[in-house]
């Protein structure tokens, strides 16, 4: 099976194919070792950063943004939104503050400040 990705890995944003071959990833139209590691991670084991939003739930209308600390498996990208809609925290929060412990193998921080 041939696939082609455009790496995103940096803004050159390199057009790939990625052929598997029996669990054999064989990647053309690199330009650097990054971009064949990010083909073969996508072929073999794609995984995603999420973000996202959580209420603030001692301040009106309010919303905190926050990210997962590590990239989860991209097939698990809607039960972490599930996990992340259903979670609420109170003001004061900090960068960094963590929001949800073991999430698939990381954990979801904020990414703001909120004043109390
Ligand atoms: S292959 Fe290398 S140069 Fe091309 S987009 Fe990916 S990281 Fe950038």
């Amino acid at each position: 099976m041939i696939k082609n990705i455009t790496c995103i890995i940096c803004p050159k944003g390199c057009s790939l194919t990625a052929e598997i071959n029996e669990g054999i990833v064989c990647v053309n139209g690199n330009t650097c070792e990054r971009g064949k590691q990010y083909a073969t991670d996508e072929c073999l084991n794609p995984t995603r950063t999420v973000t996202s939003m959580v209420r603030v739930s001692n301040k009106c209308n309010c919303m905190v943004s926050v990210k997962t600390v590590k990239p989860i498996p991209k097939g698990k990208i809607f039960e972490t939104m599930e996990l992340i809609r259903g979670a609420e925290v109170c003001a004061p929060v900090s960068i960094g503050d963590v929001i949800l412990e073991d999430v698939f193998g990381t954990q979801v921080i904020a990414t703001k400040n909120i004043d109390r």
